[in-house]
């Protein structure tokens, strides 16, 4: 098997050129070893952060961004947007706070990107 594959562990985006046969992996035009360990992964366990937001119960602030603190699996990518989709975070989070903890038994944790911003005072009735 052959696959032609860009490489996107820094911007330079090598084109690379990825072929398995007996086993044995190849790889050209990988610029770095960071690209060859990055193309062996991608042919074999493909992985990815995701980049994405809650909802909150707060209307000052209703989605909070998130993110993976490591990647996931690439093939369970929509099955973890439907357990974020599912999600509301009704307690105030600081930046780096847990949302989800190991998600769909990955050992990935969701996590806040920013902090909730506190409820102005003149809202804080909400
Ligand atoms: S192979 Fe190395 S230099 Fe090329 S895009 Fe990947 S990390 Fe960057």
């Amino acid at each position: 098997m052959q696959k032609e594959i860009i490489c996107i562990v820094c911007p330079r985006g090598c084109h690379m050129n990825v072929q398995i046969l007996d086993n044995a992996i190849t790889v050209e035009g990988n610029a770095c070893k960071r690209g060859r360990e990055f193309a062996i992964l991608e042919m074999t366990a493909p992985k990815r952060s995701l980049t994405t937001t809650v909802r909150t119960v707060y209307s000052h602030f209703p989605v909070l961004p998130v993110r993976t603190d490591t990647q996931l699996p690439k093939d369970l990518l929509l099955e973890a947007m439907k357990v974020i989709d599912d999600t509301i975070v009704d307690y105030m989070v600081k930046m780096h706070d847990v949302i989800i903890k190991d998600i769909l038994g990955t050992g990935c944790n969701i996590i806040a990107s920013c902090d909730l911003p506190r409820i102005p005072e003149e809202r804080a009735d909400i």
